[in-house]
């Protein structure tokens, strides 16, 4: 299947926002809210690990930039999103191709009362035992 990340300059089929040496800022299509921006690095990986330095510092920059432009303008808050999740096939949702997100946030908002009030049930206290068996795995 065909990424549908790559070559996005020549592709030509997303409106940009920015293009820079090494990632490109698009609209998100379809988008959770207003202003739904994505940050993708021109070279096709899967995870941050893979890029060279250059490349995650850009692409961390940009977004750090663009968050920043976001909250000066356009909400109150935006919250700086990245999904790992190799378990689901490609999809019209999902797209095996690094990428950020970054969603535009304002008080109860239509992506908080319609999911994220249900993630308030999912919160436990944080045991002694899990920090150190989270602890040893990440050494
Ligand atoms: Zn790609």
């Amino acid at each position: 299947m065909e990424c549908r990340f790559c070559d996005l300059e020549t592709k030509n089929q997303h409106k940009f926002v920015d293009v820079r040496k090494h990632c490109i800022v698009i609209f998100s299509n379809p988008r959770l809210m207003k202003g739904h921006l994505l940050v993708i690095p021109k070279r096709h990986v899967l995870n941050f690990v893979d890029l060279s330095e250059e490349e995650q510092k850009e692409l961390f920059d940009t977004t750090i930039y663009y968050q920043d432009k976001i909250i000066k303008t356009l909400a109150s808050g935006c919250d700086i999103k990245q999904h790992n999740r190799s378990f689901i096939p490609e999809n019209d949702l999902k797209v095996d191709h690094l990428h950020i997100h970054l969603q535009p946030r304002e008080f109860e908002d239509e992506l908080y009362l319609k999911s994220q009030i249900f993630d308030r049930g999912i919160f436990k206290p944080l045991s002694e035992d899990e920090v150190f068996e989270v602890c040893n795995l990440l050494k």
